[in-house]
């Protein structure tokens, strides 16, 4: 498989994978890019360091532009993605912004961060939020982010959100989350506490192993 088999309409997509100089994409890229542009929902049962970050990324960005609703007229972020740690969501955001792909803007929110300044950046307009569960919370209860024009969830490293304690959090921020989206989960391993959450959050999931 080649970046071409996925993006082949997608001509600005590949221009920011050549930048990074990768040779080819990674297994899970290979299952989860054609999944993820049909729509379909999905967990990843994946490391960190295979890859799974772009894997969920670039699809989003696919998603974020083909959206009905021009950019402008959205007020709040098409994409939110879940991330366990503050050092987990920075990579995150790392890799987001290698990738220049339309203008297309994101903030990181965790708790511990400088919260006038992620106000700030959010109240400038994003599309996509890749925030910790507990300061997203802080933000959606003060009227800051707005949540429910979300049509492309990420709950990236599931089980140590579960295992840091995230879940109550989690299901408020779910409260706000559109039943119409699409959803990727990944999670390195897959304890029975991960598959209620993907029963009760995900819709027909397809699931890959790498
Ligand atoms: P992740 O597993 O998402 O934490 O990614 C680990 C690292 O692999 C990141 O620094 C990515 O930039 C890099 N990476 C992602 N996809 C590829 C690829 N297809 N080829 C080479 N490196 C990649």
């Amino acid at each position: 498989k080649t970046f071409e088999d996925a993006f082949q309409h997608y001509p600005l997509v590949l221009e920011q994978i050549y930048k990074q100089n990768f040779v080819k994409p990674s297994p899970i890229q290979c299952q989860a890019w054609p999944l993820l542009m049909q729509g379909k929902d999905l967990i990843g049962i994946a490391q960190t360091g295979t890859g799974k970050t772009l894997a969920f990324l670039l699809p989003a960005l696919i998603h974020i532009d083909s959206q009905p609703v021009p950019r402008s007229q959205r007020n709040g972020p098409s994409a939110l993605v879940l991330s366990p740690t503050r050092e987990l969501a920075q990579q995150i955001e790392t890799e987001v912004n290698k990738i220049n792909y339309k203008g297309i803007r994101s903030i990181c929110v965790y708790g511990g961060g400088n919260r006038r300044e992620q106000l700030a950046k959010v109240k400038s307009g994003v599309e996509i939020v890749v925030a910790t569960p507990g300061r997203l919370n802080d933000f959606m209860m003060n009227g800051i982010i707005d949540v429910k024009h979300v049509t492309y969830l990420v709950m990236d490293e599931a089980d140590r959100m579960l295992d840091l304690g995230f879940e109550l959090e989690i299901k408020k921020v779910m409260l706000d989350i559109r039943p119409d989206r699409q959803t990727v989960m990944t999670s390195a391993t897959w304890p029975p506490a991960v598959q209620e959450m993907a029963d009760r959050y995900m819709k027909d999931p397809f699931k890959v192993f790498v």
